[in-house]
C-alpha cells in the first residue's frame, strides 16, 4: 500500500531531465491542500511571479497536513518526495506554513539539497533557530492593533469585544499577541476571549451575544465535528445561524461571507512576496534582510457594513471594498476619463472651429459689404471694375464693366492678357501699350489713358481708364493690375462739338477780319472816286460833259458805298434779332417789271448788255398779287440777280417764279456764268464766305449777299438752294411761302 502512491507519483512527475534549456526549478512546499483557500491564495501569488515564461518552473506540493498528521504520513510523504526529486536539481524552496517549514528543517537538505529557502505563512518565526542567510521570508504577522482601531472607529459605543480563538498552535500564539497588544495599546477595551471545544457549545455562546453593542473578533478557529477538524470557513454557517453581531477578522479567506471588516493579511500578497524573495536570493541579492513585514490591507465587505447598519463613511478611502454593487461609473472609471477627456478635447475644438468659422464668417460678410460697397460706388460712378492676373492670364471684369459694353455679362466678353488688344480700337492700341509701358517702368504713378473700346454690337465707346500695378516680382515685373473704366462718350463728343464751335469761332474771327479788310477796300475804292471826282470838279475848269460824268461816278460810288452799308446794316439787323419781315399785298409782276428794270439799267452799267435778261411768269395775267413783304423780295431777287450779273459774261440770265403749292411760290435765278464748284455748295450762304478770295478783288463785294438772301428766305420760312457746274452757270432756287390770288383758284388771302 506504502509503494503505491510513491510509484504513481513517480509515474505522473512531470521531469527528468532538465533538457537543453535551462530553467530556474522551484519547488512551492505547502502545509496544507490545495482546496484550503489560504493555501490557494499563496500559490497563485507565487506562480503569478513565477510566470515568465521559459525561465522559471514551479512545482507545487501539497503535504495536506491539517489533515494528516501522524508520524507515518509524514514519514511516506518524505519517502515519497526523496524519490520524485532524487534525479533533480532544485534552485529553491518556497516553504508555506509552519508544518511544512518544520518537515523542511527535518528532511529538507536531504531531499533538496542544500537550496536558498523563502518561506511565508509561519507563525513564531523568531523561535526557529535557522541560518538567515539561507532561509528568508514573510513574517507572518496579523496587524491586531490596527484592527482594534478600525473596529473602535466604526463602533464608538462598543460594550464588549468577543475574541474567538482556538487552542492549535496558531490559535494560541494570536490569542497571546492579542492580550499583549490590548494590554499595551487598548487598556480600556471590554474584551471576552471564547474558545469554543464543540459546534455545539459555539452555538450557544453565539446565541447568547444579544447586546447591539457587542462585536466579535475571530482570531482563529479549527474545531473537531464527529473527531474530524474542520477549518474555520466550514463553520461560517455557525455565525450565520445563531449570531447578529458583526464580526471581524485578519483572514482575508473569510472575507465575502459573514466578516464585515479587518486587517487583513492575505494569502497571495503572501506568496507573491515570497516568490520575490526566493528570485533576490537566486540572483545573489545578499543584502536583503532575512525577514519582510507581512503585507496587509484594510479590507470591508460592503454588504456586511449595510446589513449592520455601520457608516463606514469617515474610513480612508484606501479600504478595499468586497461586495459593492457594481457602479458601471467606477467600474468604466479610467475608460470613463479617457472618453471624457477625448470629448472635452472634440468640444474644445469644435468650439475652436466654430468660433474660426464664425469669425471667417464674420469677415466674409464684411468682405461682402464691402465688395457690395465697391459695387454700387462703382455703380452709382457709372464705372466697371478690371483686375489683371498677369502669372495665370485671367482677367476679372465686373458685371457694370459688362454692361457698358453692352454684354449681359463679363464671360461673354471672353478677354485675357493675350487678346486684350482686340478690345482696343487700332488708332488708340499703341498709345495704350505706351501708357502702360509708362506706369510699368515706373515713369508713371498710375495708368490713366483714354481709349475707344469695342463693344459687343462692334461700335467703339470712349472710355476713361485708370489703373494701377499692385503686385510686383522681384525683378518688378507686374504681377497684378487693377483699375476701372468710365464711359466718356458724351463727354468726348461735348468736346468735339467744342473744338468745332472753337474752330469755327477762329474762322469766323479770320473772316470777319478779311470782311474788315474787304470793306476797307470796298469803302475805300468808292470814298476815293467820290473824293477823286469832287476834287476834278473843283479844281478845272473842266467841260461841262465831263462835270457831268464825274457826276455819275460820284452817284454810282455813292450807290456802291449806300448798298455796302446796307449789306452791313441788314446782317447787324439779322444777327441782332432786329430785322422784320413786313408782308403787304403787291403786285408780283408789278415788282418783277421793276426789278428787270434795274438789272437791265445795271447790265448796262457793268457794260454786258450783250447778256439777254428774260422773266418769266408763272401766272398768264398782268397782275398777280401776292401777301409777302416786297421790300425783302425785291432784296432776295437783286442779291441773286446782281451775283448773276457779276458771275456772267456772256448768254443769258432768267428770272422764273412759279406756283409750288397752293401756298407756295417757287423762285429761280438762272445764269449762263462762271458757274460754282460743287465743293464750295455749303459755304456760299455763309457769312463772310466768298469762294475765291482773290475774286473779291475782281468782282468785289462783302460775301454778305448770300448769307443775308438766305437769312431773309429763312425768316420769310422758305428755303434756298443751287444748282451748278462750273463754266454752265448756275440756278438759285428758293420757295417762298405765301398767300395768293389766281384766276383758276380764286383767292387765297
Ligand atoms: P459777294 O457779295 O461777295 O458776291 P455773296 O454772298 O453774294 O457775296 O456770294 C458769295 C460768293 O458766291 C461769291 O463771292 C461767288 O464766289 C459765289 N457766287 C454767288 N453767286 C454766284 C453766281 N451766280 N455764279 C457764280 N458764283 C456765284
Amino acid at each position: 500500500m506504502k509503494t503505491i502512491p510513491v510509484i504513481l507519483l513517480t509515474l505522473l512527475f512531470p521531469f527528468c531531465t532538465r533538457g537543453e534549456t535551462s530553467f530556474t526549478d522551484i519547488v512551492l512546499l505547502n502545509s496544507y491542500h490545495p482546496t484550503f483557500k489560504w493555501t490557494a491564495d499563496i500559490t497563485s501569488g507565487v506562480l503569478e511571479e513565477f510566470s515568465d515564461a521559459g525561465k522559471y518552473r514551479v512545482f507545487v506540493e501539497y503535504m495536506d497536513s491539517k489533515r494528516f498528521q501522524n508520524k507515518a504520513y509524514i514519514e511516506q510523504l518524505r519517502e515519497v518526495y526523496q524519490h520524485k526529486y532524487s534525479s533533480a536539481e532544485i534552485d529553491g524552496i518556497i516553504i508555506s506554513d509552519n508544518n511544512a517549514f518544520d518537515f523542511f528543517l527535518r528532511y529538507g537538505d536531504r531531499i533538496w539539497g542544500d537550496v536558498p529557502v523563502a518561506f511565508c505563512g509561519n507563525n513564531n518565526i523568531r523561535n526557529y533557530k535557522i541560518d538567515t542567510t539561507r532561509f528568508k521570508g514573510i513574517n507572518e504577522h496579523i496587524n491586531i492593533d490596527s484592527t482594534l482601531h478600525l473596529i473602535k472607529q466604526l463602533h464608538p459605543n462598543l460594550d464588549e469585544l468577543i475574541v474567538i480563538s482556538d487552542s492549535t498552535v496558531s490559535g494560541k500564539i494570536f490569542s497571546n499577541q492579542f492580550i499583549e497588544t490590548v494590554t499595551t495599546k487598548h487598556p480600556d477595551l471590554k474584551y471576552r476571549m471564547l474558545r469554543a471545544k464543540s459546534p455545539e457549545q459555539l452555538t450557544f455562546e453565539l446565541k447568547n451575544i444579544c447586546s447591539d453593542h457587542k462585536v466579535i473578533y475571530l482570531l482563529s478557529l479549527y474545531i473537531q465535528r464527529n473527531g474530524i477538524p474542520r477549518e474555520m470557513i466550514q463553520e461560517s454557517g455557525l455565525f450565520h445561524n445563531n449570531c447578529r453581531a458583526p464580526i471581524y477578522s485578519n483572514w482575508d479567506f473569510l472575507f465575502g461571507d459573514f466578516i464585515v471588516g479587518g486587517v487583513v493579511v492575505r494569502g497571495c500578497d503572501q506568496g507573491r512576496e515570497a516568490a520575490r524573495i526566493m528570485k533576490k536570493m537566486l540572483q545573489g541579492n545578499a543584502n536583503m534582510p532575512w525577514l519582510t513585514p507581512s503585507p496587509e490591507k484594510l479590507m470591508l465587505d460592503y454588504r456586511q457594513l449595510n446589513k449592520n447598519g455601520i457608516n463606514y463613511s469617515a474610513l480612508t478611502p484606501k479600504a478595499i471594498l468586497l461586495n459593492k454593487p457594481e457602479n458601471p461609473f467606477e467600474r468604466f472609471q479610467q475608460e470613463l476619463i479617457i472618453v471624457t477627456s477625448i470629448l472635452a478635447f472634440l468640444l474644445i475644438i469644435i468650439l475652436i472651429l466654430l468660433r474660426v468659422i464664425s469669425q471667417k464668417r464674420k469677415a466674409e460678410k464684411q468682405l461682402m459689404q464691402s465688395e457690395n460697397r465697391l459695387e454700387m460706388a462703382l455703380e452709382g460712378a457709372n464705372e466697371g471694375l478690371w483686375d489683371v492676373d498677369f502669372l495665370t492670364g485671367d482677367v476679372f471684369l465686373s458685371q457694370r464693366f459688362a454692361q457698358l459694353l453692352k454684354y449681359n455679362n463679363p464671360n461673354e466678353i471672353g478677354f485675357n492678357t493675350s487678346t486684350y488688344a482686340t478690345l482696343f480700337h487700332h488708332n488708340d492700341q499703341q498709345q495704350v501699350c505706351e501708357t502702360f509701358q509708362m506706369h510699368k517702368n515706373g515713369h508713371a504713378q498710375m495708368f490713366h489713358c483714354e481709349a475707344r473700346l469695342r463693344t459687343k454690337p462692334g461700335d467703339y465707346i470712349w472710355f476713361l481708364i485708370h489703373g494701377k500695378i499692385t503686385e510686383r516680382d522681384e525683378s518688378q515685373n507686374p504681377l497684378r493690375m487693377v483699375g476701372t473704366i468710365t464711359e466718356i462718350q458724351s463727354q468726348k463728343e461735348f468736346e468735339q462739338q467744342l473744338k468745332e464751335a472753337k474752330e469755327k469761332a477762329e474762322e469766323s474771327d479770320r473772316l470777319k477780319s478779311a470782311f474788315l479788310a474787304n470793306m476797307s477796300h470796298e469803302i475805300r475804292t468808292p470814298m476815293n472816286a467820290i473824293l477823286g471826282f469832287t476834287e476834278l470838279m473843283a479844281t478845272e475848269a473842266s467841260p461841262q460833259n465831263d462835270n457831268r460824268t464825274y457826276l455819275e461816278m460820284i452817284k454810282n460810288s455813292g450807290e456802291n458805298l449806300l448798298n455796302i452799308i446796307n449789306d452791313i446794316i441788314d446782317i447787324s439787323k439779322i444777327e441782332s434779332g432786329q430785322l422784320q419781315i413786313k408782308k403787304e399785298t403787291f403786285d408780283l409782276h408789278n415788282l418783277l417789271g421793276n426789278i428787270r428794270n434795274i438789272c437791265i439799267n445795271l447790265m448796262q452799267q457793268k457794260k454786258k448788255s450783250g447778256i439777254e435778261f428774260m422773266v418769266k411768269y408763272g401766272i398768264d395775267d398782268d397782275n398777280f398779287f401776292i401777301n409777302a413783304d416786297p421790300y425783302r423780295l425785291q432784296q432776295i431777287l437783286l442779291n441773286l440777280l446782281t451775283n448773276a450779273i457779276k458771275f456772267t459774261e456772256k448768254g443769258y440770265i432768267q428770272i422764273q417764279y412759279s406756283i409750288k403749292d397752293q401756298k407756295t411760290l417757287m423762285f429761280e435765278v438762272k445764269d449762263t456764268g462762271q458757274g460754282i464748284d460743287p465743293k464750295h455748295k455749303n459755304i456760299i450762304f455763309e457769312r463772310f464766305r466768298q469762294v475765291d478770295e482773290s475774286s473779291v478783288k475782281r468782282f468785289g463785294g462783302t460775301g454778305l449777299g448770300l448769307a443775308i438772301t438766305k437769312s431773309l428766305i429763312t425768316m420769310m420760312k422758305g428755303q434756298i438752294w443751287f444748282e451748278s457746274k462750273p463754266g454752265q452757270g448756275s440756278t438759285f432756287f428758293f420757295t417762298l411761302p405765301c398767300e395768293f390770288k389766281t384766276l383758276k383758284a380764286g383767292v387765297h388771302f
